[in-house]
């Protein structure tokens, strides 16, 4: 360790791209370092006899080479970067005199007295990396590291000035509802933004943490006239997408799964306005795991059937095949469905589902008002009257759910919902 009197060093941003860096030593340090520089596009060669399987997944790949055999000096030919990590100290003490030699930076695991370089705490966010020195203490430093990069994710630290702010449209899905529960990529667009346009189920908590000057606007109340609601919403869009501002459109789940975001990127295209898409995590997957129901588990369940209840089975517009999902052995999840769940329970044991097969109903997944029931097919629609069950709310159905529910009603299970709670 170096004198406390030592120097800072000199921090740099090393572009690796297209250049060698060798790594000595194939273990679990070597593991840890080669996916950064990887990502830094480095031709990196690891020598070693033996490596992890998971540096050797990397060479398998192509996207390292292993040579498995011991160093020798003439492997630091050509070479911009060492990493050692090998437990041989002779071997390290030889690559870093090697590296001295050539005038090669070199880290050393082992002894960050001898190394000439130092591995920051590394992270990302967006265009930016934020890297951490604190030679003395690496979780002190690794620790500062993700303080700033979760005050950035939270917006804690916005930098607006220096944004490069591109004109255009965004489709975030914002997950359940927990703010948590949104991408780091969905919330870097929401900082990022000039206006947000929300849906109802679109989490709102993240709405309040927008800075002031940025128009929020209320999808469920723009005035509808003659135009559809849909239409109005994406003639506002694009309309300020094509006054130059970073529009987010932004809604509950993934916008692709029952959001009609195609639609938003299909008015887009139309009007030649540049669109992305982050994905969220949506409800159907996402709340009854919150609810602990996994939508599949081996030797229970291999398929997952995701269904919109908008529309009653037998309505001429339905494009469900209600008789082959009531054919299906797996997991059934339900969306929008609460107001027609007598007409669904009907269509699905006239299918042959049977009337006992397990249900839960799980209202304001992720909110501090979740709840859950469970019940069967057959009394599905009284319980969900009985519990006054209002939307949102997601419907499962199959094996899956007994599975839970008996883990669930185990004492000491040891299962908390995202705020601490056990299951109600
Ligand atoms: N795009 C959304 C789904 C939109 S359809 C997604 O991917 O999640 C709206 C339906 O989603 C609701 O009627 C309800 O069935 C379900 N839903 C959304 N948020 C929910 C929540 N927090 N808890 C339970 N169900 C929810």
């Amino acid at each position: 360790m170096p004198p406390v009197s030592d120097p800072a060093p000199y921090p740099a941003g090393l572009r690796l791209a297209g250049r060698r860096v060798v790594v000595v030593g194939g273990g679990k340090v070597a593991q840890r370092r080669v996916p950064a520089l990887v990502a830094a596009g480095a031709c990196v060669e690891v020598v070693s006899p033996e490596t992890t399987p998971a540096v050797e997944g990397h060479a398998l790949s192509g996207e390292i080479t292993w040579t498995p055999r011991r160093y020798e000096s003439s492997d630091l030919d050509g070479a911009w970067y060492v990493v050692v990590t090998t437990n041989v100290p002779e071997v390290n003490r030889q690559v870093s005199r090697d590296a001295d030699e050539r005038r090669v930076f070199c880290v050393r695991s082992d002894d960050a007295e001898a190394a000439t370089a130092w591995t920051p705490a590394v992270g990302t966010h967006g265009p930016l990396t934020v890297a951490v020195l604190g030679s003395r203490d690496p979780r002190r430093s690794a620790s500062v590291r993700d303080e700033i990069l979760s005050r950035l994710r939270s917006g804690e630290i916005v930098a607006r000035k220096d944004q490069t702010r591109t004109p255009g449209i965004t489709l975030v899905g914002g997950g359940p509802g927990d703010p948590d529960l949104i991408t780091v990529a969905g919330r870097r667009a929401l900082q990022e933004a000039d206006v947000v346009i929300a849906d109802r189920l679109a989490p709102s908590a993240l709405l309040a943490e927008l800075a002031p000057d940025v128009e929020v606007i209320d999808a469920t109340k723009l005035p509808r006239g003659r135009a559809a609601s849909q239409e109005s919403i994406n003639a506002l869009m694009i309309d300020r997408a094509r006054h130059g501002k970073s529009v987010v459109r932004f809604k509950g789940g993934d916008s692709f799964v029952f959001g009609r975001g195609f639609e938003e990127a299909q008015a887009c295209a139309a009007a030649g306005v540049p669109w992305c898409v982050v994905p969220g995590i949506t409800s159907a997957f996402s709340v009854p795991a919150l609810a602990g129901i996994p939508v599949t588990h081996r030797g229970v369940a291999h398929d997952v059937t995701v269904i919109s209840g908008h529309l009653p089975p037998g309505h001429p517009e339905s494009l469900v095949d209600w008789d082959a999902v009531a054919r299906l052995r797996g997991t059934v999840v339900m969306l929008m469905a609460v107001t027609i769940l007598p007409e669904i329970s009907v269509a699905l044991r006239a299918g042959g589902r049977s009337p006992q097969t397990p249900c839960a109903v799980v209202q304001d997944g992720s909110m501090a008002t979740q709840r859950t029931v469970f019940t069967t097919l057959e009394k599905l629609a009284g319980d969900v009257e009985r519990h006054q069950i209002r939307p949102p709310a997601t419907i499962v159905m199959g094996e899956v759910v007994a599975v839970a529910s008996e883990l669930s009603s185990l004492e000491g299970a040891g299962w908390r919902d995202l705020t601490g709670r056990a299951p109600a």
